[in-house]
């Protein structure tokens, strides 16, 4: 589950406009804290003191980034109400600080909705406001972290409690969504056994497709599940050679793979046997007669193959004598070139 890296962080913070405001962060006193560091915070400090009272909400209005078109990574802002129609907005303005809104952020999704007004004060001549995101339902601390907030169990309470571990959904600490062990009184999670290396990101979405009996799809690599994208890190997807000068029919096929495997593409001869002398661990060869034109053109090509590849080499030429000169060169399958996909998830074992 997610902390804080640290307990206790110092960044900097603007509010829209491009001021800059001091926000430091302490976990172990519960409290985010704000010191104006221009006159015109000093004016927005005081007077957010004067319009607030200990434990005023100054409710979530939502988030944004500094400019429509800038990505949410680079720049996100945070806003507040207070009084009557009065705001405070949080900027981002480095990458540190993105981390920190980010992070006060997710704290407020679980907490209560908004930053806890505790006090204004003076401190070196500058105005400074302290904040809380939540209280632990043990001790009454105020607390700020995601962890925290979610479970209402601030650190030191969660120090002294007799945890009694479950498996189910995680997310925090750099996963969005897995499978694993946790505490059900106090939400912190199992610690992991010594030297037990992180499971990378996919193996978590797999437990959590299967435990779960939902889908992870990622926006950024549509079509790819988690499953294909542990085969592709790990090199344990299988290689499929195809070679077809119709970029219509290699195109078919390579979608009918459905990225189950790993798929080359080759359209003229030379970039077959270029491709095959590259990769001395193909699964399946997909092999046409004619490359290109109306004549077969391809079987020396499949009796080199077969001097030194054991594997499955599938006839697909559209023409059924073309297959049979095609076995008889070496091939040892033959499927049409609409089936040739599924005859390829079928041999490699993959569905
Ligand atoms: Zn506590
Ligand atoms: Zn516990």
């Amino acid at each position: 589950m997610l902390g804080y890296a640290s307990t206790k962080v110092l960044w900097e913070i603007a509010p829209k406009g491009g001021r800059v405001m001091h926000v430091e962060q302490d976990r172990p006193v519960g409290l985010l804290t704000l010191t104006a560091v221009t006159p015109k915070e000093e004016v927005v400090l005081r007077d957010l003191g004067t319009a607030s009272v200990f434990g005023q909400i100054l409710r979530y209005q939502g988030r944004g980034s500094i400019s429509p078109n800038a990505p949410l990574s680079e720049r996100m802002w945070l806003r507040f109400s207070y009084g009557f129609g009065k705001k405070l907005t949080l900027l981002a303005t480095t990458e540190e600080d993105e981390k920190a809104v980010r992070q006060i952020r997710d704290a407020i999704y679980f907490g209560g909705g908004g930053l806890i007004f505790t006090i204004y004060s003076v401190r070196d001549g500058k105005s400074s406001v302290d904040f809380a995101i939540a209280q632990c339902k043990v001790c009454d601390k105020p607390v700020i972290s995601l962890v925290e907030c979610e479970w209402l169990y601030c650190d030191a309470c969660a120090a002294k409690c007799e945890h009694r571990y479950e498996r189910g959904p995680i997310h925090g600490g750099g996963v969005d969504l897995g499978m694993g062990e946790f505490c059900g009184i106090c939400g912190r999670g199992k610690p992991k056994p010594e030297g037990e290396p992180e499971r990378p990101l996919y193996d978590h979405h797999i437990a959590a497709e299967e435990e779960l009996g939902v889908q992870v799809i990622y926006e950024n690599l549509p079509g790819i599940t988690p499953r294909m994208l542990k085969g592709f890190v790990e090199g344990t997807a299988k290689k499929v050679l195809v070679v077809e000068d119709d970029q219509y029919w290699s195109g078919i096929i390579r979608r009918g793979l459905k990225g189950k495997v790993l798929v080359a593409q080759a359209f003229t001869t030379e970039e077959a046997e270029a491709v095959f002398q590259e990769s001395p661990d193909l699964a399946v060869i997909l092999m046409d007669a004619c490359v290109p034109g109306d004549d077969p053109n391809t079987m020396w090509l499949v009796r080199k193959m077969r001097e030194t590849f054991t594997g499955p080499i599938i006839a697909i030429s559209s023409n059924s004598d073309y297959r049979k000169e095609l076995i008889q060169a070496g091939c040892d399958h033959e499927a049409e070139k609409t089936e040739a996909a599924q005859k390829v998830l079928e041999l490699v074992g993959v569905s």
